[in-house]
Formats: C-alpha cells, structure tokens, sequence
C-alpha cells in the first residue's frame, strides 16, 4: 500500500516495528526482573580528606538470566518512562537497608545514599512507603540519603518539594545530584531544601583545564559555605583533581580514585581493611 502521510510511514517502517518490539520485550522482561530480584547493587566508597570511608552511594545493576550484569544506562529511563521505576527504587532502598545492618553489625555507622527518580518521588505511596521500610527494618532515617537531580525538580515541584519536607521533618536526609549540569541549578537550592551538594564529575574533570570549570567549582564551594550546605565531589579519578579540590576546600569524595562501584561483599571488606591502617 501507499504510504499517505507520516504515520502510515511510521507503521511500514520495520525499524519502528523493531524498536517498538524491543520496548514491548524490555517491559516484560523488567517486570520479570521485578518480580524475581534480579537487581544487584553495587556500592562506591565515599571518603573524607584524609581518604577514609565514611559512607557510600548505591548503584544498580540488572543481573540479567541471559546478558549478564546490565547498567543502569540500558533500563533506568524505559522504567521511569513506564512507572516501574517506583518497584525498583523500593527494592534498592531494601538493599541499601539491609547493608547499613551489615555494617552495622560489623562495628560501622555508615550512611548510604541512594538515588531516586522523579517519577518515583511522584508515586502516591512514596512517603509512606520510604518510611515505612525503614521503621520495620529499624533504620534511623539519617543513614538513608536520598540522592535527587535538577531535572527530577521540574515536574511538579510542589508535590516533590512537599514529599522532601515530610521525609526531612522525620529525619532523612536529601543530596543534590548532578549538581550545575541544569539550566537552573541556582534557583534549586532555594527551592529545595536539601542537605548536600554533589559537585558533578564534568567539573571535576574538566577543572585542571578550564578556567571556567574550576571559576564554577570554587563558587559552588563557597556558596555552599554560606547556605551551609555540605559537598561532595563525584568522579575524582586522578590524585591532581583530588588536590585541586582540597584547595578549595572540599571535604568529601567519590571516584575511581578511591574505588569503583562495587559488590557488597567487597564493599564491606574495603571498609574493614581501610579501618584497619
Ligand atoms: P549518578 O547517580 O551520577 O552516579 C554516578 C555514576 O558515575 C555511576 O555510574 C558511577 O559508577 C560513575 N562513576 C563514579 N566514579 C566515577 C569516576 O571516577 N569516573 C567515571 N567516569 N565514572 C564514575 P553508574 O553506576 O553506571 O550509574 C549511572 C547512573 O544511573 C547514575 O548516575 C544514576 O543516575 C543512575 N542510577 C544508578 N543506580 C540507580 C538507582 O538505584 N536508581 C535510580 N533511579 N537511578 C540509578
Ligand atoms: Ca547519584
Ligand atoms: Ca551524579
Ligand atoms: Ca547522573
């Protein structure tokens, strides 16, 4: 048949029909995946100046039956776009519990972050079921932080900004991810009442040789002095970024340089032997 305008096209056309087969295949899969964990979680050391642990941040991974560990790159987004975000997060903040427990048990106070979607924050049940997660599993809620990006902010920000100071007012605690990748990351941290600032990478990266990126870093320093914000510094992967920023009077990190995301095993043997130098 001939195609008569743009959307006849789109329907003959078999890379469309592949791509919409491909999400149709990635949304039964997830689900699948859901329902029987198939989530790991890794986790990335996070250091203070002298370059001990003093927490970590939490990172899925899709152990995928048939194509192995998957990044959050290859699922992350298709789950928000189709609302499974919510399940997942929930299943990671479980993980994330049971691991503050296990360093616990092992003689450690260390406070985890872990990332969360708009989408998720956006759920009816969000508050309740972040605070009823860690009232059975007897964390204090400041061992929780919760790690949100600009963008999230700008769907329906009332309700985000409504849900943050429920779970603030019962002790949790919420860092700025990414921060400075935005259009308007200023205005964000009058809006959102948060805790911390996560310096994002790009600027790390790129400071020993822009000029611009490291005039931004040391304004963010010092605008968090005044607001009295922490911040930590992500992607640190080569000692001269981490002196660079110790100028400027950072005093928390997170990068290669310290460690990569990794198993909780590991994880918990990194903050053992670290402890024991
Ligand atoms: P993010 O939250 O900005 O996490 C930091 C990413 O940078 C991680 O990638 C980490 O492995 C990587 N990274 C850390 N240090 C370095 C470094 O020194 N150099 C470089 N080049 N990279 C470094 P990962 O684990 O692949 O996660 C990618 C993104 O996926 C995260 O970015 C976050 O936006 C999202 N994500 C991960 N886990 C979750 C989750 O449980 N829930 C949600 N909603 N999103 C998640
Ligand atoms: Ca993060
Ligand atoms: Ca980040
Ligand atoms: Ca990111």
């Amino acid at each position: 048949a001939k195609a008569q305008g743009r959307n006849s096209f789109q329907f003959y056309d078999p890379e469309m029909q592949k791509q919409a087969l491909d999400r149709a295949q990635l949304y039964t899969d997830l689900r699948a995946a859901i329902a029987d964990r198939q989530f790991e979680v890794y986790y990335q050391a996070q250091v203070n100046a002298a370059k001990e642990v003093i927490g970590a941040e939490a990172l899925v991974r899709w152990n995928h039956p048939q194509r192995g560990l998957l990044s959050p790159a290859y699922f992350i987004q298709f789950a928000e776009e189709t609302g499974l975000i919510g399940q997942i997060g929930m299943l990671v903040l479980e993980k994330a519990c049971l691991e503050i427990k296990k360093l616990e048990k092992l003689g450690y106070s260390l406070p985890v972050a872990v990332n969360i979607s708009a989408n998720h924050i956006l759920q009816e049940d969000f508050v309740d079921s972040v605070a009823n997660l860690t009232k059975s599993m007897a964390i204090e809620p400041h061992m929780l932080k919760l790690e949100i990006t600009e963008s999230a902010m700008i769907q329906d920000t009332e309700t985000v900004v409504q849900r943050m100071r429920a779970l603030i007012s019962m002790g949790f605690r919420f860092s700025l991810d990414d921060f400075g990748t935005g259009y308007s990351s200023l205005s964000y941290l009058k809006l959102f009442p948060i805790h911390e600032i996560k310096l994002d990478m790009r600027f790390v990266q790129d400071m020993l040789q822009s000029k611009e990126d490291a005039a931004i870093a040391e304004l963010v320093f010092s605008l968090a002095k005044v607001l009295k914000l922490e911040v930590i510094a992500e992607g640190v992967s080569e000692v001269s970024q981490y002196d660079f920023l110790r100028e400027l009077g950072c005093e928390r990190f997170q990068g290669y340089l310290f460690s990569k995301p990794v198993a909780r095993r590991d994880f918990e043997a990194l903050v053992v032997q670290g402890s024991r130098h």
